[in-house]
């Protein structure tokens, strides 16, 4: 016989207050007492959320008659003793405009499951049905509700009945509810659909069909999984933003709204770029961590931190294959791809911290040091996003090279996929250094203690000399050089100070002082307000011309307020650190490098 399934009802209760009611039938409670519990975090997002932390009432009812409840810790709730169906009915406040939150206004509705809905401690496998209530004001009788959830009776599009095998199904396929552009296209005979929240005149024909450029590419890669018959992506679009969350049929973005391309825009530009690499992102990790997962994560335990050594491997990898699969499917150019991966190797040269903390312990510590960054962030640990991505690429370089083409990162990542993905088994902690061992036939122990348990700086200037792939650095030339591209001819650039200055209230405050840089030495401190250098005074936009009256050597007065004390700090300036870098495909190559190159950005 199977389990009666779950049935939650979510209500958009009151807009204008952000208040979702959910109701939850449990047909037959645990006789001793049912426990529900809301999760702490969300898959995806390593940090405690506490999402129990919105809920504004709840109580719980048996044939009509109230059931008492009682809160047992800060996510949990237990029901006294009760044999007959029991209904728990909370209200959930939901104003958090992110891809990992809940968010509820008189425009539009969205959520994500670990958000709204409590789990029913014990029989979170049985299967759940969700009622999805169509609000009652007639401002929203053109609204859709856009979810990869399955219909059980609701129409395409529509208010209704949806369905779930489990809780963690359940709680995996967020819901966007308003007034939405809606694209549809397939990637391999699989019907895709793209749902956009917010004014945009974006060209929804083009993004259709490089998304499905994007999808077929990653797709070539690592085979479609047997139980991706739909996909969706929900996006919102606003005036400024960014971010991405992964599902296992659908992701959540936000990007801008100037990102899209719109009718009769041609090219890739940078803002798109962005926002295909960002889609991209997110569709490769339906099988890079919603479908194989680091072993701890099979099954999640939302109520508390899950530790693991591997997230470099879901997220590096997966920032590897991101832009990547753009140059491969042919969107962008050889160059353009470049000038995207010389940034990301920017932003790892500009961060000491890489000689503290290994890409491992980066992955380990997400939930107290990646997830909350600090002043001293940069000086003290690395993303294992960016720097994860330059070891998946220093990786497939390498195996590239010594295999002669035959073993690959991607020859890896499908094998891994198989073992760990498709079995449903989970990848060991040692799972990706055993399995490219094995494919590659090297005992790869001394390069994932050098790079990924160790600290030591990879070797990407040979190995990208060898793919005919110049890596240059220079000197930044100001706040706004995000590196990529070769230094502007003629241009003066300013001494090194080695102290970030941004906006913060109206007021110029150091946000990071650059460890081991002359700002350090001479006593300046993160969250000191900047008045004036030799008695003029600098603000965030004018302090790269300021410092360029000065040379490497020269002193300089800098006056800060620490508080409401004013101190003056002399700094010796210095010559700035080549920390950009920049890269040049190689024109004249032997023609093995040419291939060798070739075979690397086109994945054939
Ligand atoms: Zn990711």
């Amino acid at each position: 016989m199977s389990a009666t399934p779950h049935h939650y009802c979510i209500r958009l209760k009151n807009p204008g207050a952000h208040l979702f009611e959910v109701r939850l039938l449990v047909a037959r409670p645990d006789p001793a007492g049912q426990v529900f519990s809301i999760p702490a975090w969300i898959p995806g997002s390593y940090m405690i959320r506490d999402y129990a932390r919105h809920v504004v009432s709840i109580r719980a009812e048996a044939d009509d008659l109230e059931v008492e409840l009682t809160k047992v810790d800060k996510s949990s709730w237990q029901a006294a003793a009760c044999a007959l169906p029991l209904t728990l009915i909370a209200e959930i406040y939901a104003h958090e405009q992110n891809v990992r939150g809940a968010h509820l206004d008189t425009t539009h509705a969205y959520f994500n499951g670990p958000c709204v809905f409590p789990a029913v401690v014990g029989q979170e496998d049985h299967a759940c049905e969700l009622d999805i209530q169509a609000p009652e004001k007639s401002s929203a009788s053109d609204w859709r509700v856009v979810t990869s959830m399955r219909a059980k009776s609701a129409s395409k599009y529509g208010f209704g009945s949806y369905e779930a095998e489990n809780y963690a199904e359940l709680i995996d396929h967020p819901v966007q509810i308003g007034d939405l552009a809606i694209g549809e296209f397939e990637a391999n005979g699989i019907p895709h659909t793209i749902a956009i929240r917010g004014r945009t005149r974006a060209d929804m024909g083009r993004i259709c069909h490089d998304l499905s450029a994007v999808c077929e590419q990653h797709m070539r890669l690592m085979s479609a999984p047997e139980d991706l018959d739909r996909y969706v992506f929900l996006l919102t679009a606003l005036g400024e933003g960014y971010g991405g969350l992964e599902h296992r049929w659908s992701s959540s973005l936000i990007c801008a709204r100037d990102d899209l391309p719109k009718k009769g825009d041609t090219g890739v530009d940078k803002r798109y770029r962005k926002f295909l690499g960002l889609c991209s992102h997110e569709y490769f990790h339906l099988w890079n961590v919603k479908r194989m997962k680091p072993e701890v994560f099979t099954p999640y335990d939302l109520r508390k931190e899950s530790y693991t050594g591997l997230l470099w491997v879901f997220e590096g990898v997966t920032s590897y294959y991101d832009n990547l699969a753009l140059v491969r499917s042919e969107l962008i150019t050889a160059d353009s791809y470049l000038e995207t991966l010389a940034k990301t190797i920017t932003r790892v040269l500009r961060t000491r911290g890489r000689f503290k903390q290994s890409i491992e312990e980066s992955s380990f510590d997400a939930w107290t040091k990646l997830y909350k960054q600090d002043a001293n962030s940069s000086n003290a640990t690395i993303s294992y996003y960016t720097k994860g991505s330059l070891i998946a690429l220093t990786l497939d370089l390498m195996l590239r090279l010594e295999s002669n083409g035959k073993c690959t990162l991607d020859t890896v990542m499908r094998e891994c996929w198989q073992q760990f993905g498709e079995t449903g088994s989970g990848m060991p902690e040692r799972g990706l250094e055993s399995v490219a061992s094995r494919l590659s036939g090297t005992d790869l122990g001394d390069f994932f203690t050098r790079y990924v348990r160790g600290t030591h700086e990879l070797p990407l200037e040979q190995l990208l000399g060898k793919f005919g792939v110049k890596l240059c650095l220079r000197p930044s030339e100001g706040r706004r050089d995000m590196g990529g591209k070769a230094a502007k001819p003629g241009r003066k650039l300013p001494p090194w100070l080695g102290a970030t200055l941004v906006n913060r209230n109206g007021s110029a405050v150091f946000s990071v002082v650059h460890a081991d840089s002359p700002a350090e030495r001479a006593g300046i401190a993160a969250a000191d307000e900047a008045v004036a250098i030799d008695g003029l005074k600098v603000t965030p936009r004018n302090i790269d011309s300021r410092l360029k009256g000065y040379h490497a050597g020269d002193k300089a007065r800098i006056s800060v307020f620490r508080g409401d004390e004013l101190l003056t700090c002399t700094v010796r300036l210095e010559e700035p650190p080549a920390d950009t870098c920049y890269l040049e495909l190689v024109a004249d190559v032997d023609k093995s490098v040419e291939q060798r190159r070739t075979a690397w950005l086109s994945g054939a």
